[in-house]
């Protein structure tokens, strides 16, 4: 835990793509990387994959409005969704 916003944001894009696996491949990588000899933590995959993300947004200030953009826009859809096919379906 860095405590940085833009690394626990490549988490939740982590937990977005992987689902209800995103826990245990978490904890398997850890596994993975301390049976290796290596640190749990900072040998994790997604640690890893989130300091590396976490680099490029600060390298690219866009990247992380992009980011920001699209979970709006998932939110709007989803929710759009939710209301069309409320309001499509009769009264009871
Ligand atoms: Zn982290």
């Amino acid at each position: 835990m860095a405590g940085s916003r833009a690394h626990e944001r490549v988490h939740v894009r982590q937990y977005e793509r992987w689902g209800p696996l995103f826990l245990p491949a978490y904890l398997l990588s850890s596994l993975a990387a301390w049976l290796r000899g290596r640190d749990p933590y900072r040998d994790n995959r997604f640690e890893r994959q989130a300091r590396e993300r976490t680099a490029r947004t600060e390298m690219n200030p866009g990247f992380s409005v992009n980011l920001r953009a699209e979970a709006l826009m998932n939110d709007a859809g989803q929710s759009s969704g939710l209301n069309s096919r409320a309001t499509r379906s009769p009264a009871r």
